[in-house]
């Protein structure tokens, strides 16, 4: 007898760093593979280079998920759209679906202002879609659905909440500071991958910290809890020791090329 496998989403840390340059840190980007669908979550400097490190071409990225417009988010999108002509655009089967929060259109039409046909697609090959800052998507037959939800940093910031049908859930915060939205939005989700961009020592307006992590994996009941977003000053310090300080359930610290499959 044979029992149906429960969906999975498989998480792959594309950069775990900043808007500084780092050999071991790419700049924010985060690969979700559930089903046959393949969504990048950010796209900073670097990304295209550690998505062939990790085997996907990018023609094989479905959706393109963005948090908030800084550059070390979104620096790679127009190369992105640009490297899926080469050698042309045949080689995309599906859409590339592009989506951000308030003020995504604009911020794709300004950048198609700038870069012209360079980062356009035939036909239908590139959709945008702006989403209200709080809302749901279910794509047809796609097996998974997103949520989204503003969060303190940005006015365009959004965290997302990714939930296979019949699967677990994994959240991504994107940049925030402390935010009951986030702890709602990550309500007993299989993964929390939640920015601790500086250590405890050293806090700042619009970011969090690993106890300030910690203690919104805590409200939300998150099952796991993975740090990314690191800024130098995180690097000598013992991040999980000060997010343990608040949340007592598993602590991933996010390195480049880490891969986790949630459950
Ligand atoms: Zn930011
Ligand atoms: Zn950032």
């Amino acid at each position: 007898m044979t029992t149906a496998r429960k969906a999975s989403i498989q998480v792959t840390v594309l950069g775990s760093g900043t808007c500084v340059p780092s050999l071991a840190r790419s700049a924010c980007a985060l690969l979700m593979t559930v089903g046959a669908s393949r969504l990048l979550f950010d796209i900073g400097p670097g990304s295209m280079r550690r998505l062939l490190e990790a085997g996907v071409r990018v023609q094989e990225i479905s959706h393109l998920c963005i948090t908030h417009f800084h550059p070390d988010h979104t620096g790679e999108l127009a190369p992105l759209i640009f490297a899926n002509k080469y050698p042309d655009a045949s080689l995309r089967r599906d859409p590339l679906i592009m989506m951000g929060g308030p003020g995504f259109l604009d911020f794709v039409t300004r950048l198609q202002g700038v870069y012209g046909h360079w980062i356009q697609l035939e036909g239908d090959l590139l959709q945008s879609v702006e989403t209200a800052a709080e809302g749901r998507w279910d794509y047809a037959a796609s097996g998974w659905h997103l949520e989204t939800i503003p969060v303190r940093h940005n006015p365009e910031s959004i965290a997302y909440r990714l939930t296979a049908d019949g699967g677990p859930s994994v959240v991504y915060s994107g940049d925030t500071d402390y935010s009951e939205n986030l702890v709602a939005l990550a309500r007993n989700a299989d993964l929390l991958i939640c920015e601790a961009a500086r250590p405890d020592e050293h806090p700042v307006a619009g970011h969090l910290t690993p106890s300030m992590a910690g203690r919104m994996a805590t409200e939300a009941g998150a099952r796991k809890l993975m740090l990314t977003h690191f800024y130098p000053d995180c690097e000598d310090v013992d991040l999980s020791a000060q997010c343990r300080r608040t949340y007592a359930g598993p602590i991933v610290l996010a390195h480049d090329l880490m891969r986790l499959e949630v459950r």
